[in-house]
C-alpha cells in the first residue's frame, strides 16, 4: 500500500458510495475493528489492519470496476488540467468541479492529513512563493492558506487591505496582477468584487486561487466546508446522497453558501432547507441551478420549521458590510441557532457547522455560543480541515501531488496531542 492505511480505507468507502455499517459488512469485519484502522496512526485505538484485508478490499474496488474508472481519469491527465480555467491551474469557482474531480481531491486531502496534524511533515514546494493578496477583511482564509503553502516547504509574502496597496493610487487590477506574478509562484486572492479576482486570473498565467469575490464564490471554504461534512458522515455511518441540508442566516450576500450548494449538488437526491430573514434570500439563478440536477429546495423564514429533520445546519453571519441598514429587518433573536432550538428540532447526529467568523456579540443572533462543548458543533473540525484541503490545492494546481506520500518525514518537534484545550472530548471521533 503507497497511501496510509486511513487514506486507502476512506478512499475505497468513497469510490463504493458504502457507509461505514456497510462496509464493514461488506468486507466481513466487525464496526468496531473497523473504525480504530480508520483512526489517525498517532492515536491510542489505532490498530494495523491485516494484510489479507487490504487485499481484499482491493479486490472489491476493482471488482466493482471504479478502479479502472480511477486509472481512466488518470490516463485522461492530471487533476490540474481537468479542473483548468480557461485553459490554466488556476482555482476560481466550484464550477470547475465533478463529482469524480471533488473526491480524488479529498483524497489528496487524506494523504496531507499527518502533515497537518504535525506528525509529518515535507518539502515538495521548498523554493517555492506564495502571494497573500487580500483586499478584505480576513483572519482564517489568509493564514490558512499561507499556513498550508508553508506546511508543503513554500513561503509566503503577504498583503493586506487597499490602503496600504497600490490599488489606492489607482492602480488596475492587470497591472497589479503581472507585476506579482514576476514576484511570487502563486496568488490567493480576496477582493470586495464579485468577478474581480477571474480578472486577476486573466492577467495572468501562474496559479491564481479565488480566497472571496464580493458576495461572488469562496471555492476553497465550500471544498473544506464538503470534506468536512463528508468526515463526519463516514463517522456517522451516513451517506451524503439523500441527505437534508438546512442552510441558514444571509444567503443573499454570503459567498460560502453560495459555493457550497453548487459543490453539494452534484451529489443526488439532496433536500435543501433555505432559512432566511426576509430579504436576504439564496438568489434565484443558484435555485434554479439546483433544482435542475433534482434535489428538492425549500424556503423559509422560520428557524425552527426549517431545522426540523436536518442532517446538516449549516450558519452563516449577516454580511453587514455588503448592504445597508434597513434590509436588516426581519433578522430577530428568534433566528440565532442555538442549543435549545437544536435540541428541539434536530436529532443526536446532527452536524452544526459555520464558515466562521460568527458574531458573538450581544444581539448578533448568530450561532450561539452555548455549544461549544457540544459533539455536534463541527466548527473547529471544519477549520481544521482547511489546512488539508488547501494543501490539497496547491500541490494540485503546482502539479506536486504525486511526490507528497515519498517526502514525508517524522516533525522534529512534539506538538501537544490536542490542539484545543476542549478538544479531548472531540478525541477519537475520526
Ligand atoms: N469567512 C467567510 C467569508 O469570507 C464568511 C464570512 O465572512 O462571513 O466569506
Amino acid at each position: 500500500m503507497t497511501v496510509s492505511q486511513q487514506v486507502f480505507l476512506r478512499d475505497a468507502m468513497r469510490r463504493l458510495n458504502l457507509t461505514r455499517d456497510v462496509f464493514a459488512v461488506r468486507i466481513g469485519v466487525k464496526r468496531r475493528a473497523l473504525d480504530t484502522w480508520l483512526l489517525p496512526e498517532g492515536s491510542q485505538e489505532f490498530r494495523t489492519m491485516p494484510e489479507v484485508v487490504s487485499r481484499f478490499v482491493t479486490e472489491i474496488v476493482e471488482n466493482e470496476g471504479l478502479l479502472q474508472k480511477y486509472a481512466q481519469s488518470a490516463q485522461s491527465g492530471p487533476l490540474r488540467d481537468r479542473i483548468a480555467f480557461e485553459g490554466k491551474h488556476q482555482l476560481l469557482s466550484v464550477d470547475q468541479f465533478t463529482r469524480e474531480s471533488v473526491e480524488e481531491l479529498f483524497r489528496i486531502a487524506d494523504q496531507m492529513q499527518p502533515i497537518a496534524r504535525r506528525q509529518k511533515v515535507s518539502r515538495v514546494l521548498e523554493g517555492a512563493v506564495l502571494g497573500n493578496l487580500f483586499f478584505e477583511a480576513s483572519t482564517r482564509t489568509r493564514v490558512s492558506f499561507g499556513a498550508a503553502f508553508c506546511r508543503l516547504g513554500g513561503s509566503v509574502c503577504d498583503t493586506t487591505g487597499f490602503t496600504f496597496s497600490s490599488m489606492a493610487k489607482g492602480e488596475s487590477i492587470y497591472d497589479t496582477s503581472r507585476v506579482m506574478s514576476g514576484y511570487v509562484d502563486a496568488m490567493v486572492i480576496r477582493h470586495p468584487e464579485k468577478g474581480s479576482v477571474a480578472e486577476f486570473a486573466r492577467a495572468t498565467n501562474i496559479p491564481v486561487v479565488n480566497g472571496g469575490d464580493g458576495p461572488g464564490e469562496h471555492p476553497s471554504q465550500a471544498l473544506l466546508d464538503l470534506y468536512t461534512i463528508l468526515t463526519e458522515f463516514s463517522r456517522l455511518g451516513k451517506l451524503l446522497d439523500g441527505a437534508h441540508i438546512a442552510l441558514v442566516g444571509d444567503l443573499k450576500y454570503g459567498r460560502t453558501v453560495h459555493s457550497l450548494i453548487k459543490l453539494l449538488a452534484l451529489y443526488r437526491g439532496l433536500k435543501f432547507t433555505l432559512i432566511s430573514p426576509r430579504g436576504l434570500e439564496m438568489p434565484e439563478y443558484l435555485l434554479e441551478q439546483t433544482g435542475k440536477h433534482g434535489h428538492t429546495v425549500n424556503q423559509t423564514n422560520s428557524l425552527e420549521e426549517g431545522l426540523a429533520g436536518a442532517d446538516v445546519i449549516y450558519a452563516t453571519r449577516v454580511q453587514k458590510e455588503r448592504f445597508a441598514a434597513e434590509e436588516l429587518e426581519g433578522y430577530t433573536p428568534d433566528f440565532q441557532v442555538n442549543k435549545a432550538i437544536i435540541d428541539k428540532c434536530c436529532g443526536p447526529d446532527v452536524i452544526v457547522m459555520h464558515p466562521l467568523p460568527r458574531d458573538s456579540r450581544e444581539g448578533a443572533n448568530d450561532l450561539s455560543v452555548d455549544l461549544n462543548h457540544d459533539t455536534r458543533l463541527a466548527i473547529f473540525r471544519q477549520t481544521d480541515n482547511g489546512i488539508p484541503v488547501r494543501m490539497a490545492i496547491f500541490a494540485v494546481l503546482l502539479g506536486v501531488e504525486g511526490l507528497v506520500q515519498h517526502s514525508l518525514r517524522d516533525v522534529t518537534w512534539s506538538p501537544p496531542s490536542h490542539v484545543g484545550p476542549d478538544d479531548s472530548v472531540f478525541q477519537d471521533m475520526d
